[in-house]
């Protein structure tokens, strides 16, 4: 179905609002006010960015920021959701996409998951015709970035 993605995106966000509170961290929405509609299945769309700011509040500490972005690029829409937390190695950069790997299976075993989310997003987002990428620091945050084709003629033809 045809989704808006900024009215989306807050609705989202708002809904997970208490949880950050709990770990007082503050979510810093810069996105767009333009139509961007895009057409995807809105149940997989919402387990794909469920998990991404559920990472970004999981993996970061009391009082960070989260900011979630969404822009317009040529024929693409961009989101992004930015973090100030642990950070990922570089060499475990290009594994967290893969079914079942957790950095570090340690420290993880304290945090729950099963390692699935981001492979989960990666197979919505590539079967969209978008990319999904990361780019972290360790110990100064991560962002996740994804892209999908975008529409603007919602019902719109003639
Ligand atoms: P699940 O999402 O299935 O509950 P998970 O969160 O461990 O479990 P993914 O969401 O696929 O799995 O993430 C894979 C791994 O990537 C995580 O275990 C974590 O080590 C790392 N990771 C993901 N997002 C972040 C982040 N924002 N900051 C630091 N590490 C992250
Ligand atoms: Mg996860």
């Amino acid at each position: 179905s045809w989704v808006d993605l900024g009215p989306y995106l807050h609705d989202m966000i708002d809904r997970h609002e208490i949880i950050a509170k709990e770990k007082d961290i503050h979510f810093i929405r810069k996105i767009t006010k333009h139509a961007t509609f895009v057409e995807i299945d809105q149940d997989k769309l919402t387990q794909v960015i469920d998990n991404i700011l559920s990472n970004a509040m999981k993996y970061s500490p009391e009082g960070g920021d989260v900011t979630i972005t969404l822009l317009h690029q040529g024929h693409n829409v961009r989101v992004s959701i930015s973090d100030q937390g642990m950070g990922i190695p570089k060499e475990s950069q290009t594994k967290i996409f893969d079914r079942f790997y957790r950095v570090d299976k340690a420290r993880a075993r304290s945090v729950g998951g099963t390692g699935l989310g981001l492979a989960i997003a990666k197979e919505l987002v590539h079967a969209h015709g978008g990319e999904i990428w990361v780019e972290s620091k360790y110990k100064v945050g991560t962002t996740i970035y994804f892209t999908l084709p975008y529409s603007t003629f919602k019902g719109e033809e003639a």
